[in-house]
């Protein structure tokens, strides 16, 4: 996944005719200008949630708007210090809306979600305040969607008409820049109009080819995926506290399906592929004791990986580590009695059985 940040999802607003307030998007203190009235600071950090932190702040000077930056350069949201920051006009918002388009993937089409209580606690809007409607893409967006949305958010005809365009700019987005996820949150009602005060765009980065575009410039990875990228580790971040280690796409999804039917919850999975290289071994256990909480189960099917070159990766890797997560590690084919001699001989215990080696991943986890 690709997340733009806020003023490049702004900008490319812009470019689809959805209207947003003027901005200037800064990067030193330098950069601000001197103006008069009521403006926004923002920080520019790939994650949400920045108002209910301290990221949002209005100022009413040039001094002021300086201080709040340099405040705000002190927080870490989530990981990520702000390395820009976005200056727009304030507006006075009468109403906050949400509206999004976004892949329902048990429907298999891109619906509509939104909402006349937007802003920053929509995640606890219950769902029969929700609006969705899925979009047939051979079709788009039809007049009855637009004006079913704009009556079910109690909107005006003149800004029934404003929310129409904006729709459509928002599906042409999702659609052509082969988005995951387009949204606005909130939209502000205003008296002179709907405006577009945030931006989420998340671009599915299988898509990225096709947008020569989108430099790596533009847009921000995760730091560990970014990092697993570069190491030639595939690597999938999940919610649990599982971490999981294996070679091959397919043993690292029959893992996570075991370790699920087990009732324990992945979370993250390293795939090796098919080298044999202990360093890779070595990157993917540093890289996963960033991410993983409990326990690290790695579950070796020895072939072209082999066994004893996955032993000599992880006892590596403990001695540089020492990490404070449990290790469990089921090793399989080829060169496998070297390869748990060799764990054996660090004070590392394997097994071979993957039922009891599920288990035992299991009950570690719920220690
Ligand atoms: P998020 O918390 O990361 O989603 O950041 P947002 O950009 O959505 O800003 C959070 C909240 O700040 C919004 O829901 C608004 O309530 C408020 N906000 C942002 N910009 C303005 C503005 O120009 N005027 C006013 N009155 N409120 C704003
Ligand atoms: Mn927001």
């Amino acid at each position: 996944m690709v997340d733009f940040l806020e003023y490049e999802g702004k900008e490319l607003f812009k470019r689809y005719g959805i209207p947003v307030p003027n901005f200037h998007v800064i990067r030193a203190p330098e950069d601000v200008p001197e103006f008069n009235g009521r403006m926004v600071v923002k920080a520019q950090v790939p994650t949400g949630g920045r108002g209910k932190r301290g990221g949002v702040r209005i100022v009413n000077s040039r001094d002021e708007a300086i201080k709040a930056i340099q405040e705000i350069s002190q927080i870490s949201f989530d990981g990520f210090k702000p390395e820009a920051f976005v200056l727009e006009d304030a507006v006075n918002v009468k109403r906050e809306l949400y509206i999004s388009v976004t892949l329902d993937r048990s429907v298999e089409l891109p619906i509509v979600l939104a909402s006349a209580e937007g802003g920053v606690d929509i995640n606890s809007v219950p769902q029969e305040k929700i609006y969705r409607h899925a979009i047939n893409p051979f079709v788009g967006v039809t007049q009855y969607l637009k004006r079913e949305l704009s009556s079910f958010l109690g909107l005006s005809s003149e800004k029934a008409e404003q929310l129409g365009k904006i729709l459509e700019g928002l599906y042409k987005i999702y659609d052509e820049m082969d988005a995951s996820l387009a949204e606005i949150n909130p939209l502000a009602d205003t008296d002179s109009g709907l405006l577009a005060l945030d931006s989420k765009i998340t671009i599915e980065d299988d898509a990225l080819f096709r947008h020569k575009d989108i430099t790596p410039k533009y847009y921000i990875l995760d730091p560990v995926e970014r990092e697993a990228k570069e190491k030639g580790l595939a690597f999938v971040k999940l919610e649990g506290d599982i971490g999981i280690i294996a070679n091959g796409a397919g043993l690292n999804m029959a893992t996570i399906d075991l370790i699920a039917l087990n009732g324990g919850k992945p979370a993250d999975f390293f795939d090796l592929g098919g080298t044999d290289d202990p360093q890779k071994v070595v990157d993917a256990l540093r890289l996963a004791s960033k991410v993983t909480h409990k326990v690290l189960f790695v579950n070796i099917f020895g072939g072209v990986t082999k066994c004893d070159t996955v032993a000599r990766g992880i006892v590596q890797a403990f001695k540089e580590l020492k990490p404070s997560f449990k290790l469990v590690v089921r090793v399989r084919g080829a060169n496998e009695d070297e390869g748990r001699r060799i764990l054996e001989e660090n004070g590392i215990r394997s097994l071979l059985n993957l039922d009891e080696a599920v288990k035992e991943v299991i009950r570690l986890a719920g220690e």
